[in-house]
């Protein structure tokens, strides 16, 4: 008989199934769950962009369109650039518009990285950085961010990984999964270590618009020398509550982006018009929905904060994106043991943190993107289950 598993090529093999996507499973199985696992805004589109991509279908936009997207698209992308990053990218060469950020980041992986060529890819990191380098042929290498600096990471901590065959580092920052952000002063550091190492830099700036109190996004590619040097990805998913739309983009020099392209040209030939169209009209008129979303993110952020540290877990305040990243060392459980045992006992999804890698154990991963009402009961649920351990 044959067996299949022989003709799947080693690569894929090599790549491990997410560590989310197991409790999940679980949970869908379960009553009463209470989901603080998922990483997908709880807020349907706002209606003024799910009505632009009705009027599009109701006009007949059903095409593909220029590989590359929508014009009026990549200028609405560079027109935010510029208004908000004093960033000048040209529409016609510097912008890929793609299917989501993850198309972005599989073809930014394999525009840069030559067979055995390493990525540098500070932990704890979205499940997505290390699989997608090493499809492409590369070979991600973690470097641990460290807890007691709440997760930024620092050249230091990268130096000692750089080897001859260090081509790119890849920084996702507001950080999933630990919220952390990085600071001006922090990110002109690696732009000096990226100089420094002659490295392409991917920078993941999908939960730039979801950073709350004083904390204002720094666009890594607006920092002096950075532009060309950066792969700057973006999408709508998160601040926008499009996830189901597909749709994101990536910004670079024109060599870049015309390689990236031809990637993409032949794999998917262009992003889906009607998301397209849907997210012209979020760049233009989005934006008081969006920072309404991010307001009602903020007051989820500072409950679940306070929340946790009563019910006896550490954790530091995050300061973007939808997570806060407790540790958990102190009830002696593993994050796997935690998650699980939470689940099953108190019916609360949450993810374990060693599944965004190793320096991650000891932590759990619980997004806030979800109701006031279901995170306070999420709550009251894991202060009874770390007092009755
Ligand atoms: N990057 C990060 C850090 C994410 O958390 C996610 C989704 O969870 C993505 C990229 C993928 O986003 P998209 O929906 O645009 O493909």
């Amino acid at each position: 008989m044959t067996n299949w598993n022989d003709r799947i090529s080693p690569i894929v093999k090599s790549v491990p199934p997410s560590g989310i996507r197991r409790f999940f499973d679980i949970a869908s199985e379960m009553e009463d769950v209470i989901s603080l696992g998922v990483g997908e805004p709880d807020f349907v589109t706002p209606w003024s962009i799910r009505e632009s991509c009705v009027y599009g279908l109701e006009q007949g936009y059903t095409s593909y369109t220029a590989n590359r997207g929508l014009m009026e698209l990549r200028e609405e992308i560079c027109f935010m650039h510029k208004r908000r990053f004093e960033l000048d990218y040209n529409p016609k060469t510097d912008v890929l518009v793609t299917v989501g950020v993850s198309e972005a980041l599989d073809i930014a992986m394999r525009t840069i990285l030559s067979p055995g060529d390493e990525i540098l890819i500070p932990e704890p990191c979205y499940v997505s950085y290390k699989a997608c380098a090493t499809l492409a042929g590369g070979i991600p290498v973690p470097v641990p961010a460290k807890a007691e600096n709440d997760f930024r990471i620092t050249p230091a901590d990268l130096e000692p990984h750089v080897s001859p065959k260090t081509k790119a580092l890849l920084i996702g920052y507001p950080n999933n999964p630990t919220g952390a952000i990085l600071s001006k002063e922090d990110l002109e550091a690696i732009a000096r270590f990226a100089v420094k190492h002659d490295l392409i830099v991917i920078s993941d700036e999908i939960y730039g618009d979801l950073t709350y109190g004083d904390t204002k996004h720094v666009c890594f590619a607006g920092l002096p020398e950075m532009k060309d040097r950066t792969i700057l990805l973006n999408g709508f998913s998160k601040a926008y509550a499009m996830t189901g739309w597909r749709i994101g983009y990536a910004l670079s020099n024109p060599d870049i982006i015309a390689a990236m392209t031809k990637i993409h040209q032949y794999t998917m030939l262009c992003a889906p018009i009607t998301a397209q169209i849907a997210a012209v009209e979020a760049l233009r008129h989005g934006e008081k929905y969006m920072r309404k979303m991010v307001s009602e993110y903020d007051k989820r952020r500072r409950l679940i904060y306070d929340g946790l540290q009563k019910a006896g877990l550490k954790c530091f305040e995050p300061k973007g994106a939808f997570y806060i990243f407790p540790d958990i060392t102190s009830t002696g459980l593993s994050s796997e043991e935690f998650a699980e045992k939470i689940l099953m006992q108190e019916h609360v999804a949450l993810v374990p943190g060693n599944a965004f890698g190793e320096c991650g154990e000891g932590f759990v991963r619980c997004s806030y993107a979800t109701s006031i009402e279901q995170i306070s009961e999420a709550l009251a649920r894991i202060e009874h289950f770390v007092n009755h351990l």
